[in-house]
C-alpha cells in the first residue's frame, strides 16, 4: 500500500490538511506502543457511501480504549459523525477507516500519566490482496512466531503494539513467498492470521475458534458467522489443531483488509481442492451483496454516511 494524501484528517477534534496532521516527537504511543485503533470499511451503495458495522468497531475501540485506560475524550457519536465528516470531505464513494486513540504528550514515565490524542483518517485502499486472491485463494504458511497469549496481553483488544507480532509473522512469511502468515498460539493450536481469523469447512460444516485461542474476535468473523447460519450452515466454535487446517476441504480467512479471501494451499499443501470452495464462495457472495447494500434483510448493518446531513448522495 503507498499512501496518496487525502484532503482531509481529522485530530483531537479538528479537520486538518494531510501535511498539518501532526504529533509531537515525545507522544508517549510512539515511544511504548501504546494506542488503540479499528480498521472499518466503507462501501459504495446505490445509496451512497456506507460505513460497514460502524457500531460494532466502535463499541471495539472502546472496549479496547478501557484495557488501557484510555480516556477517549469524545463519544461514540461525537466520534462516528467525524467519521462521516471526514469521508464526506474527502468525497469518498468507498474507503479503509482508521480511527486511532493513543497516549500524547504529556510523560515519559511509564505510568502513562498523559492526555489522549484521536486520529481519524481515511483513503481508498481496496482488498490488499486484489480480485485474483479473493477468487483463486492465497497461499499461507504457518508462521514460527507464535501467537502471543492472551494472559500476556489482551488479544482481544485491538492495541497498537500488538501488530509487533503480526508485522515480524507477515515480513518472515513474504520472505519465503507467502502471501500470509497464520499463526499458531502457544498450546499449537491455529490462532489467527496476522490480521485475519481462520475459518475451515469440513463435510459442509464451519469451524472457528474463539477468544480461548488468543484471537480478536473479528467483526468481519461475526459477519460471516452470521451469514453462514443464515445460508444454513452450522457453525462450531472451538479451538482447532493445525491437522484439521491441512485436512479442511476450505479455509479461509476473514478480516476487514481482506474481506473474506479462501486459503488455497497452506506451505505447499493444497487446501480441499487447492482452489476456492463451493461453501467459501456461497458465504463470499453474500457478504460482499450484503456490504454493498444489496441484501435488505442486513441494511442494519450500514451506516450511511450522508444521513445526518439530510442529503443522502448517489454515489
Ligand atoms: N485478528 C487480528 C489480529 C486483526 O488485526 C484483525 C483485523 N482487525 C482481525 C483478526 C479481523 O478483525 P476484523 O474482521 O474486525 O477486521
Amino acid at each position: 500500500m503507498s499512501f496518496e494524501k487525502t484532503k482531509w484528517v481529522w485530530q483531537n477534534g479538528k479537520f486538518l490538511r494531510w501535511d498539518e496532521a501532526k504529533i509531537h516527537s515525545s507522544a508517549f504511543g510512539l515511544h511504548y506502543g501504546v494506542g488503540v485503533f479499528e480498521g472499518i470499511r466503507c462501501y459504495e451503495t446505490a445509496e451512497g457511501p456506507a460505513v460497514f458495522r460502524l457500531k460494532e468497531h466502535m463499541d471495539r475501540l472502546s472496549a479496547s480504549a478501557q484495557v488501557y485506560q484510555l480516556d477517549i475524550p469524545y463519544s461514540q457519536e461525537e466520534l462516528n459523525e467525524a467519521i462521516c465528516e471526514t469521508i464526506r470531505r474527502n468525497e469518498f464513494k468507498s474507503c479503509y477507516i482508521r480511527p486511532t486513540a493513543y497516549f500524547d504528550s504529556g510523560s515519559l514515565g511509564i505510568r502513562a500519566v498523559c492526555p489522549v490524542g484521536v486520529n481519524i483518517l481515511t483513503w481508498e485502499w481496496p482488498n490488499d490482496f486484489g480480485a485474483e486472491k479473493l477468487a483463486k485463494g492465497m497461499r499461507v504458511t504457518i508462521s514460527p512466531y507464535k501467537k502471543f497469549h492472551s494472559s500476556m496481553i489482551p488479544t482481544t483488544a485491538k492495541a497498537t503494539g500488538n501488530y509487533l507480532n503480526s508485522i515480524l509473522a507477515v515480513r518472515e512469511a513474504a520472505s519465503r513467498g507467502y502471501d500470509e502468515a497464520i499463526l499458531l498460539d502457544m498450546h499449537g493450536n491455529l490462532a489467527e492470521g496476522a490480521v485475519e481469523n481462520v475459518f475451515l469447512v469440513k463435510n459442509g460444516r464451519l469451524l472457528t475458534n474463539d477468544q480461548n485461542s488468543s484471537i480478536l474476535l473479528g467483526i468481519t468473523r461475526d459477519s460471516a458467522m452470521r451469514i453462514a447460519r443464515d445460508l444454513g450452515y452450522e457453525v462450531e466454535v472451538r479451538a482447532l489443531k493445525l491437522d484439521e487446517l491441512l485436512d479442511a476441504d476450505e479455509a479461509f480467512l476473514t478480516g476487514t483488509a481482506i474481506e473474506i479471501t479462501p486459503i488455497r494451499e497452506v506451505d505447499g499443501r493444497a487446501i480441499g481442492a487447492g482452489a476456492r470452495g463451493p461453501v467459501t464462495e456461497a458465504i463470499q457472495k453474500t457478504f460482499f451483496d450484503v456490504v454493498s447494500g444489496r441484501k435488505s434483510e442486513y441494511l442494519r448493518w450500514l451506516h450511511p454516511v450522508w444521513k445526518e446531513s439530510g442529503a443522502r448522495k448517489a454515489a
